[in-house]
């Protein structure tokens, strides 16, 4: 550990991002002050079982809970960080406390539609949003859902297998922020498939709640859909405000430095908040999966400590990113950075549901995408980080290993 190491940290937010800081600081050795703060009143949990078992009922919040916090962690849950300076955060139960160095893992929340003027619709991200939404879903017999992303997608099909009705609405495929146009298509026919009623092209304009009970959603070509109850699952804004009023540099979420830190020297910040360097592709991304979370949470507590992984850079243990999804229990997974635009070299079938699609930008492996071949997409990571070219006829032959599918660097591709 280097001579500048904080006596005392604070960690602001008990997601998986907090809560991995906590327990690496310790895990590294350090004796210090180590105070965890989070809004939520829950023990830090598993957040993606939220769209998933926790909604369905058939999970409780007791068994998707992470663990044990490591040995003397301050945890101050169902607290809230009002504001922050160089030295010191104020809480809003009137307590202050201060710090030598300040984690900001404050995550993101449900971005919310601008129009819809009271109409009663649910999120989805929290804890605190399952019973609500499950209540509603079980007694009225019917979700609408508004947009096709990742969560939207995961709470039509719980909808489906608790039995009620469900659409979805969406100015996009379904998943198409992540996956090629085949695969959004793919997940279109297995939502019809399960009885879903999936409308894409549909921008909905306002929801209203009509004299009966139920909602409405009016399209801006005025086609509308009625449902019981209205989910809004249209992506994620960062918890970035903290930043924003200390003059911390923020975009999306607040920028970070390959060494996790902000533009303020002692204040660093990880997970679905940062917006991370990518060390690969030039620009910045914010990581939005529970993988990065992880990472990113054990990479600043070591950078904090000022502590590389064998000697090397303190963020070269970040991991290519990767997360997945399950819905009606086809597990997608997803490496790299991938986009519907991208260039796309399939292995396997995507008609069989059993293929990986690798994303390529020129020469360059940038991701992949695929269901039931979890070792393709282990394997993946690490070609993307090798960052060395590949050759897209051996990448789409199931019979050559992964690891035998780069162009050798002497000479080839000059
Ligand atoms: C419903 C759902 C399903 C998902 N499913 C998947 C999946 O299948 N696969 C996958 O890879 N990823 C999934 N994700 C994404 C993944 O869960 C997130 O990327 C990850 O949880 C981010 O962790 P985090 O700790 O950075 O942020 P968060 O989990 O958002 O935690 C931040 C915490 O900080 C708290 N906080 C914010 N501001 C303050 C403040 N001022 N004071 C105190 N506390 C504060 C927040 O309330 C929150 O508790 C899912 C996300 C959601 C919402």
């Amino acid at each position: 550990m280097n001579e500048s190491m904080p006596e005392s940290i604070v960690i602001i937010g008990a997601g998986a991002t907090g809560f991995t800081a906590a327990k690496t600081l310790r895990e590294k050795g350090f004796t210090g002050t180590v105070t965890l703060i989070g809004d939520e009143h829950a023990q830090p949990y598993r957040r993606p079982a939220v769209s998933k078992e926790l909604l369905a009922g058939t999970k409780t919040i007791e068994q998707v809970l992470l663990g044990a916090l490591a040995d003397e962690i301050d945890f101050r849950h169902g607290d809230t960080v009002v504001s922050i300076s160089a030295d010191e955060v104020v809480l809003d139960s009137g307590d202050r406390v201060p710090f030598d160095a300040l984690l900001l893992a404050t995550g993101s929340r449900a971005r919310q539609l601008d129009h819809l003027d009271g109409a009663p619709v649910f999120t989805l991200r929290t804890a605190s949003d399952i019973e609500p939404l499950h209540a509603e879903i079980r007694r009225t017999g019917s979700l609408l859902v508004i947009g096709s992303g990742l969560i939207g997608c995961e709470a039509a099909a719980v909808a489906r297998e608790l039995g009620a009705e469900a659409t979805i609405l969406s100015a996009d495929m379904p998943l198409s922020r992540i996956v090629p146009p085949a695969i959004s298509e793919l997940y279109l026919n297995l939502h019809a498939e399960k009885g879903v009623a999936i409308h894409t092209g549909v921008t909905v304009a306002a929801v209203e709640k009509l004299p009966d009970g139920t909602v409405r959603a009016i399209a801006e070509d005025g086609r509308s859909w009625e449902a019981g109850t209205v989910l809004v699952a249209v992506g994620s804004v960062a918890n970035a405000e903290l930043a924003v009023a200390s003059g911390i540099e923020t975009r999306a979420g607040i920028v970070i430095d390959a060494q996790m830190r902000t533009s303020s020297s002692n204040i660093y910040a990880a997970g679905d908040v940062a917006e991370v360097p990518n060390t690969i592709l030039g620009g910045t991304y914010r990581s939005e999966h529970w993988n990065g979370a992880i990472d990113q949470g054990a990479a600043a507590a070591r950078s904090m400590l000022g502590i590389g992984t064998d000697g090397l850079d303190v963020v070269d243990g970040l991991d290519v990113p990767w997360g997945w999804s399950n819905q009606y229990g086809v597990n997608l997974q997803f490496a790299g950075w991938t986009g519907s635009d991208d260039d796309y070299v399939v292995r396997g079938s995507i008609a069989d549901r059993r293929f990986t699609a690798f994303a390529l930008r020129g020469d360059k492996l940038v991701g992949a995408v695929g269901i039931g071949r979890p070792k393709d997409i282990r394997a993946v990571r690490a070609l993307v980080a090798d960052e060395r070219p590949v050759d897209r006829a051996l990448l789409a032959d199931d019979n050559v290993d992964l690891t035998a599918v780069t162009v050798p660097l002497s000479g080839v591709r000059e």
